[in-house]
């Protein structure tokens, strides 16, 4: 497809993206399926291999290394976060695991955020050390005092801004500035700003990952997780998807990449939706605070405004001290809009209670909290239900 030179607005790229290697007339790239790819000759197998072994694109070989499908989401995302290199994984938290795992040998030590996606922290407390890989988790807003954490064996500083269910931001630049200069690689889960508004590797970090799943996918009918490389983690993150065999359908990767279409209006609804739903909570006199960095009163609103370029449908809200748990179960059990389910990211509502783990930092806050996403309902029917869930929560006081 010819192209207007760049630069390309973000909205633009996410219409363009992956669009170059087209080899049929139509829109999208053909969905191929496919193990064995036919090589016109033993030169042609050994050159492909020769290719890749210095440093091309990944050339089409065998289907576990993916094909055209596959390339178009992978450019798309390249072009997305300024990448060298992207892949897809079966899910989110594989796509998190690999990004360590491809770092780490036995006796080495990794960074990760307290407020972490806790299934991320469950693989390092569990499986990590079972390989002598030790952790140490660290304050989200630690800020400078990273670089008194790391210890000669550092390998991974892993990132995720905001945290998983307590929304705590994290200076990006800066802790991927130490982690350079420390001789460690640094990572973060990207997926709550999605590819959209913040591209992490303009700010110093070596590898973005996603959970697919949530607005890339957008529709919670897929699982998939990706990370994008720059070009010095590429070979020992690109070894790891090797050695791992790691793989994802054509028919997901047309998914995600038909996801990727719209996410930019989606998440501007998203953002709107979440905007109402917020300014009703706070005039509700059993909330504490919400918990989303684009809010001017936030803690991480000057990192947020500095460094993110917009804010997706996802918040915490925190009820104030002495509002009984059996309170908040009946405002939660009878929504009728809001669903009761894991992940975000989809067209729907969903709200759940939060239980945030803390191992070396004091909980964010000492009364009940929930997640709420904002989907693409009518909000003023969204906040009709939220009424009658405020309703049930009065009566159980
Ligand atoms: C959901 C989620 C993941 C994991 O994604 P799955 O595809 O569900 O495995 C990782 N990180 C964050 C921040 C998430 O919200």
């Amino acid at each position: 497809m010819p192209r207007p030179p760049a630069p390309l607005s973000a909205a633009t790229t996410l219409a363009t993206a992956g669009r170059d290697r087209e080899t049929f007339e139509f829109v999208n790239p053909p969905i191929v399926r496919g193990s064995t790819v036919l090589h016109a000759s033993v030169a042609d197998m050994k050159a492909r291999i020769a290719a890749r072994n210095a440093g091309a694109d990944e050339p089409i070989t065998y289907g576990i290394y993916g094909g055209p499908t596959h390339q178009a989401f992978y450019d798309a995302l390249n072009a997305l976060e300024g990448g060298h290199r992207s892949w897809a994984l079966p899910s989110g938290l594989t796509a998190c695991v690999i990004a360590i795992q491809a770092f780490v040998k036995s006796g080495d030590h990794v960074l990760v955020p307290d407020s972490v996606y806790w299934p991320v922290r469950r693989y390092c407390r569990d499986t990590l050390a079972r390989f002598g890989v030790t952790t140490t988790f660290y304050d989200p807003t630690i800020g400078a005092g990273i670089e008194a954490l790391f210890t000669p064996t550092t390998r991974v500083l892993w990132l995720e801004a905001p945290g998983s269910h307590t929304f705590e931001m994290q200076d990006v630049p800066l802790l991927a500035q130490i982690a350079r200069a420390k001789g460690a690689i640094s990572a973060i889960d990207n997926t709550w700003a999605t590819p959209l508004y913040f591209q992490p590797l303009k700010h110093g970090v070596d590898i973005s990952v996603h959970a697919a799943t949530k607005y890339i996918g957008g529709h919670s009918d897929l699982l998939m997780g990706t990370v994008t490389s720059n070009e010095r983690a590429w070979p020992p993150l690109r070894e790891a998807l090797h050695n791992y065999g790691l793989t994802t359908s054509p028919d997901d990767c047309a998914l995600a990449l038909r996801g990727l279409r719209s996410m930019g209006v989606r998440l501007a609804q998203h953002r709107a939706n979440a905007d109402a739903l917020i300014a009703w909570f706070q005039q509700q006199p059993e909330v504490a605070r919400v918990l989303y960095p684009a809010l001017p009163e936030d803690p991480g609103h000057a990192l947020w405004q500095r460094d993110f370029s917009g804010a997706c449908g996802l918040f915490g809200v925190a009820l104030k001290k002495g509002v009984a748990e059996a309170a908040l179960h009946a405002l939660i059990d009878g929504l009728q809009l809001f669903g009761r389910g894991y992940s975000w990211g989809g067209f729907e509502s969903l709200l759940i209670q939060s239980f945030p783990e803390r191992t070396v930092t004091p909980p964010i806050h000492d009364g009940l909290l929930f997640r709420v996403h904002a989907g693409l309902e009518d909000p003023a029917d969204l906040i009709a239900d939220l009424e009658l869930g405020f309703a049930r929560l009065r009566a159980v006081r």
